[in-house]
């Protein structure tokens, strides 16, 4: 005789896990979410196997049909090969200079080591993962920010065709923040920034930032100071008082900007919680902070007078 399954027990509550997915799994199906995996967290993950859970995660949303693009971040990374040549970094007014030297090493890092690490890391699930850099098929379309800074560059345009030829193709792009001026210069730009340009790009429906806190903070030495949902008209308060600092400064201003540009959701989510992308996508459960816009349009609400197709069950 078959064992009776008691509501609450381990294989009740794994089959409680996958219905609640599945509205998820639905909804999500056939779109577009651009993760931002931070470099802190990245340099955090070769003390666990924080990288290998990111990267299921990522071929587990591919294997229900989203279409996952990762665009990474290095910074720890380039720190840390500069010190190692003895290469000394020259600030000027706060700002991090990168020379023609700097901005070689910086390639060699987020192009050499860490866009291969993360791409190994998916393609242990099987052959899915292509590193990219920005510099490849015109992606990144770079220019000098400011003359001062040498090679730091900004975003001046993206031409997203290999991600959505990739996409097509049932691939996972894994993009190396590298951009590429006219004149085939190589910049360094900061990876968030390219996050929400690409994922403005391609239209994506979702924007998510894994990073080293667990969301953003109202005050920003509390923890218990998470703000959970927040709208672009209030983080543009909060960037003017000052409450939001650093490296939260980029993520926050291509959330806002993303969120105005049609992207339907961004989100800053803690990259050190083990699954928080799953618990975060395929779950009910509220996690770090969300972005969504201003005023959503009015949702149709499903009624016994919405015409719909009695054998598909599609709203029509
Ligand atoms: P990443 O590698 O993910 O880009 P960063 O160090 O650049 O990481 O950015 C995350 C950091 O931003 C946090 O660790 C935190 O110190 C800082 N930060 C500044 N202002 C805030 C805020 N209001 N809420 C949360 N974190 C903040
Ligand atoms: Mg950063």
């Amino acid at each position: 005789m078959i064992d009776q399954i008691a509501p609450g027990s381990t294989p009740a509550l794994k089959a409680d896990v996958l219905v609640e997915a599945l509205p998820y799994i639905r909804r999500f199906a056939g779109k577009t979410v651009v993760v931002k995996y931070g470099g802190n967290a990245l340099a955090g993950a070769s003390e666990g196997d924080a990288l290998a859970l990111f990267a299921q995660d990522i071929v587990l949303m591919h294997a229900v049909g989203m279409r996952p693009v990762v665009v990474h971040g290095g910074g720890p990374q380039i720190s840390d090969l500069m010190k190692r040549l003895g290469k000394v970094t020259e600030f000027r007014n706060g700002l991090r200079v990168t020379d023609a030297e700097t901005v070689d090493i910086a390639r060699m890092v987020l192009v050499g080591q860490v866009n291969p690490q993360l791409v190994a890391a998916i393609n242990v699930h099987g052959p899915l993962a292509v590193g990219v850099s920005g510099a490849d098929a015109g992606l990144i379309v770079a220019a000098p920010r400011h003359p001062e800074l040498g090679f730091v560059g900004d975003v001046t345009d993206v031409n997203p065709t290999i991600v959505n030829r990739l996409l097509n193709e049932e691939l996972i792009p894994v993009i190396a923040t590298i951009g590429s001026d006219l004149s085939g210069q190589a910049y360094n730009i900061n990876a968030d920034t390219v996050a929400g340009a690409i994922a403005e790009a391609l239209g994506a429906e979702k924007l998510v930032y894994l990073t080293d806190i667990e969301g953003l903070r109202r005050v920003v030495d509390d923890p218990t100071s998470l703000i959970r949902q927040t709208t672009p008209d209030e983080l543009d308060a909060l960037m003017a008082n000052g409450t939001i600092n650093g490296g939260m400064i980029p993520k926050v201003e291509s959330c806002v900007h993303a969120v105005r540009s049609g992207v339907g959701r961004s989100h800053i989510l803690d990259g050190r919680i083990p699954h928080v992308l799953l618990l975060e996508v395929f779950t009910d459960a509220g996690i770090g902070t969300m972005v969504k816009p201003n005023t959503e349009p009015a949702t149709t609400p499903f009624s016994a007078t919405t015409p719909f197709s009695a054998t598909t069950g599609a709203l029509l």
